[in-house]
Parts: structure tokens; C-alpha cells; sequence
């Protein structure tokens, strides 16, 4: 099998690029990652399903991957630009803890939903822990870059060639708006260091050479970037919105920090390629996070959806569209993975003793079938190189994990192809694709995908004994005992489906 070349939408470039490892052999991404004052919503999260799908994909590619998503725990601002109040400040006095504690707590869940999505391991550096680095940064950029006002040190963007060429919706009143500050020199201009206002005192404040405050929100990920990936890294992510101020802003920080100008250099933006994941959208606001009940991975999972069918959902559509979130097309994404696994399942069940591997390499099937993906050995089926092929081009056309979606379709649909390397095909798509795990390392299985609400009646240990009890029964001709189980069950909520073709069983 060759591969295509990668392809990727640069939207500094404005055009689908190849990508070409800046290190030979490596890939070094950064992903902007979130403010940590308040649990994210499934938008977010998005944004984190598309940079763990490329991580993945660029290690499919054979690249050695090192990939950052930082932690903000400096509370910024409530605006992007540098007005309102500090975001975290806001939340600790709401929530009666200190800032540190809040940062914790909701960095920890952060973390648990990425898992529950199949996120693999990142580095996950805090924006605190690089305050002085931040200094640092400030400084060598200062006296050619900055001014000083009573309430920070501000960056001139007019110090730098070509400022904004990222953005899109940079308008006077549109989307890329800046708040005034009184005294600054340009509207777009932005805080390098916040100056904690004469007479307060923040949690979160450090001293610096411009006095008593906090970084601007930009320049922790130029410093993160830089520390922990080197410039020029090879891709640098984010969502949509970020196309607008804060990359921007950091290509203005990187340009003045590099002491060169022009964007041409990849150097001085920081990173060669920059992609940014378009929106989740969900038209009745529950989104906000200021809704009560705001849409978060573990309203999904107390309806009894598994986060599997989430990420499902988001590869559905191209990273660069937006995409409409509904119940219905979350159940539909719902029902596609389980035909994936059931598929996966019963290949499993079914090729074990073909494996003429086992033996040697692997204790379990399950091993067997991971082992057994060096593919371009392997491979000898026609109709699965085809599908193979058919997926991996769909990967390397930007990312196209709709089409490769329904390449894994094809697969499954192939009735008589060689079993062993129909799993390992299988398994390879579903790797890439992050579909693969479960949080505990062990393979997804359908009843994984079954809806469990949160207040469902009865556990699914309980309805799997029933089901037995109502097949003994059934074997034995006593259908007296088979109709009162299954009504037992329907009474508390458990439709039983004979003969359904998904094999799903039962249902609440
Ligand atoms: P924030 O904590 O607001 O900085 O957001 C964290 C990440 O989620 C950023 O990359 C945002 O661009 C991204 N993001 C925010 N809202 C959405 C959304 N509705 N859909 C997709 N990505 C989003
Ligand atoms: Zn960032």
C-alpha cells in the first residue's frame, strides 16, 4: 500500500499544505487548551476529538509525536481582549474556594472527560508554572515592542509586519472586536502583563518588572510553545474563535520575541502549519456555559450515552464545518459505532484460532489482533487493500474523517473477505480514528454502547440474568415462565427484542 501525502489546511497560508516534519521523523504539536474556571462543554471538547485525531494520525504516519495541551489556570479576562473580570477570580468567590482549588478541580475534569473520549496522554503544562518564563519573554521584547499604561504593558501590534494576517472577521464591530482600554495606542493592541489596580489584591499575582499582576492570557502559549516544542514547532491548533485574537496575538509575541519579521519565515510565527476546528453549534444555548444545565460530556453520559458515540459524532463531519449538535443525530452516531463493534466483536470471536501468530507473539486474541496490524506485510485481500487504501486517502485529504467513516462502512460491509485481516484492518481505522479503547485499555463491546441512563431501574448484570433465566426457559419449552420475565422487565422499563437484527437485546 503507498500513502498519499498528508495534506493539511494551513489557515496561515490559507491553503492545503504537505506536511514535512520540521525534525526529521517527529511531529511537535501544540493545542490551545482550556481555561480551567468551569467545566467544558462537548464544543469544546470537539476541539480536543480533532487534535487527538490528528496526533493519532500523524503517528499512523509513523511520526514520533510529542503534542501539548496547556492548562490556563491564570484566570483571564471575560472577554478576549482585556477587559471584564478575571474569570477564575469570578468563579472562586462564587464557588467560595480559592483560585488554586477551582484551577485543580476542573483540570481534573478536564482530564476525565479527555480520557472518557479516547484522548491519548498529552503533556499537559500550567500556565502557572511558567509565570516566570512569561517575565522573561516580556522583558526581551519590551523596549521594541511595548508600552507601559496604569493598567499593564501593552503589546503595539503596529511593531510588527503584518499583524492579523490569520484572522478572517477582524472588523471595526465584528467578531474580532477589542474592548478599549483608555490609552492605547491601537484598538487590537493587548496586554503582556496585567497590573493588579492599586489597592487590591489578587489570589493569582506575581511580581514582575512592570509591578504587582498576572500575564496576559497570549503570551502563555507563546512561552509554553517555546519551551516545551522549540520554534518553529510543526502544528499549532485550536478552535475557530482563536483564528481571530489569541493566534494572532501569539504570532505578534513570536514574531517580536524571534527579533525578525516577516510571516514567510516559519520561525516567526512559531509553528509551520496552524489548523483551527470549527464549532459545535447547538441552537437553543444550552451550550453556555452561563445555562444551567450546559451541555458537558456528563449530561450525555447520565442520558446513557457512551462518550465513544461523542467522538463518533464529531468525526462525522470535516473538522473545518461546523457541526449541529442534536440527540437524534448523537443516537444515529450511536447506532453507527455499535455496528462497528458488533462487527469487531464477533471478528474477534471468530478468527482467534486463525491467528497463526498467536503462539509465538501473543497470550490473547485480543493481543493477537493488535499484533497483527503491521498490515503491509499481512495484507493479501484485494477487496480489503481497496477499503484500506480508500480510508487512508480520505485521512490524508485534511483530515477527511467523514469519507474514512464510510470506508470503515465498506469494510464491515465486505461479506467474504479473509477474517483475520478484516480485524486488523478494522482495528487499524479504528485506532486511528480513536475508537478503539475503552477508558480501562480493554476493546469497546456492544453492551458498552447500550443506553444506560443514569436512573435506569435496573443494572445491566441484573437484565443480563433475567435474559438467561428467560432462555433457559424458552429452551425448555416453559413459556409460561419466558412471558412472565418479559413482562417483569417491561414493568421496569427493559423493552426485550427478539430477533432484532442489531442484536441489541434489550432496551430501557
Ligand atoms: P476555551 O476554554 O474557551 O479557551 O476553549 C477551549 C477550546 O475549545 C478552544 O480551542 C476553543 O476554540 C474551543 N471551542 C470553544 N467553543 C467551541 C465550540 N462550540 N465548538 C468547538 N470548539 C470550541
Ligand atoms: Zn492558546
Amino acid at each position: 500500500m503507498t500513502d498519499a501525502p498528508l495534506q493539511l489546511f494551513n489557515s496561515l497560508t490559507r491553503q492545503l499544505e504537505e506536511f514535512q516534519p520540521i525534525h526529521p521523523g517527529e511531529a511537535r504539536v501544540y493545542s490551545c487548551g482550556p481555561t480551567v474556571y468551569n467545566y467544558q462543554h462537548i464544543g469544546n471538547m470537539r476541539a480536543y476529538v480533532f487534535a487527538d485525531t490528528l496526533g493519532r494520525v500523524l503517528q499512523w504516519r509513523g511520526y514520533k509525536l510529542t503534542h501539548v495541551i496547556n492548562i490556563t489556570d491564570v484566570g483571564h479576562l471575560t472577554s478576549d481582549a482585556d477587559e471584564g473580570e478575571d474569570k477564575m477570580e469570578k468563579m472562586a468567590a462564587r464557588e467560595n474556594k480559592s483560585a488554586w482549588d477551582i484551577a485543580k478541580f476542573y483540570q481534573q475534569d478536564f482530564e476525565r472527560d479527555l480520557a472518557r473520549l479516547n484522548v491519548q496522554p498529552k503533556q499537559h503544562p500550567r500556565a502557572t508554572e511558567y509565570v516566570e518564563a512569561m517575565i522573561a519573554w516580556g522583558e526581551r521584547i519590551a523596549d521594541k515592542h511595548c508600552y507601559e499604561l496604569d493598567s499593564g504593558l501593552y503589546f503595539d501590534v503596529s511593531t510588527v509586519d503584518d499583524y492579523g494576517r490569520l484572522a478572517r472577521a477582524v472588523t471595526d464591530d465584528g467578531e474580532g472586536r477589542i474592548d478599549t482600554v483608555e490609552g492605547k495606542r491601537n484598538q487590537a493592541d493587548f496586554a503582556i502583563w496585567r497590573k493588579t489596580p492599586a489597592g487590591e489584591t489578587r489570589q493569582m499575582e506575581w511580581e514582575s518588572p512592570w509591578g504587582r499582576g498576572a500575564p496576559g492570557w497570549h503570551l502563555e502559549c507563546s512561552v509554553m510553545g517555546e519551551k516545551l516544542l522549540g520554534f518553529p514547532f510543526d502544528i499549532h491548533t485550536g478552535g475557530i474563535d482563536h483564528r481571530e485574537i489569541h493566534h494572532p496575538n501569539e504570532i505578534a509575541q513570536n514574531q517580536a520575541y524571534c527579533c525578525t519579521n516577516g510571516l514567510d519565515d516559519a520561525r516567526n510565527s512559531g509553528a509551520r502549519i496552524w489548523m483551527h476546528n470549527n464549532f459545535l453549534v447547538e441552537r437553543s444555548g444550552k451550550m453556555s456555559k452561563s445555562a444551567c444545565e450546559f451541555l458537558r460530556l456528563q449530561l450525555l453520559i447520565d442520558k446513557g450515552y457512551h462518550p465513544l458515540a461523542y467522538r463518533l459524532m464529531c468525526l462525522q463531519a470535516h473538522y473545518r464545518s461546523e457541526l449541529e449538535f442534536s440527540w437524534e443525530g448523537l443516537q444515529a452516531a450511536r447506532t453507527r459505532l455499535m455496528r462497528f463493534v458488533r462487527q469487531f466483536d464477533d471478528l474477534r470471536a471468530s478468527v482467534g484460532s486463525h491467528l497463526k501468530f498467536l503462539k509465538e507473539h501473543a497470550d490473547t486474541v485480543d493481543d493477537a489482533i493488535r499484533l497483527g496490524t503491521p498490515l503491509d506485510n499481512e495484507l493479501t485481500d484485494p477487496a480489503i487493500i481497496g477499503v484500506l487504501e480508500e480510508f487512508s486517502a480520505a485521512i490524508a485529504d485534511d483530515l477527511n474523517t467523514s469519507a474514512a467513516l464510510v470506508a470503515m462502512d465498506k469494510l464491515i460491509a465486505l461479506k467474504r473477505a479473509d477474517q483475520v485481516q478484516k480485524a486488523s484492518a478494522l482495528l487499524t481505522m479504528m485506532e486511528v480514528l480513536g475508537l478503539d479503547n475503552l477508558e480501562n485499555g480493554g476493546f469497546l463491546t456492544p453492551s458498552n454502547l447500550r443506553i444506560r441512563p443514569k436512573d435506569a431501574q435496573l443494572t445491566e448484570a441484573e437484565i443480563e440474568a433475567e435474559l438467561l433465566r428467560r432462555k433457559e426457559a424458552r429452551a425448555a419449552k416453559d413459556f409460561a415462565t419466558s412471558d412472565a420475565i418479559r413482562d417483569s422487565l417491561a414493568a421496569k422499563g427493559v423493552e426485550v427484542m427478539d430477533g432484532d437484527p442489531l442484536g441489541w437485546e434489550w432496551r430501557l
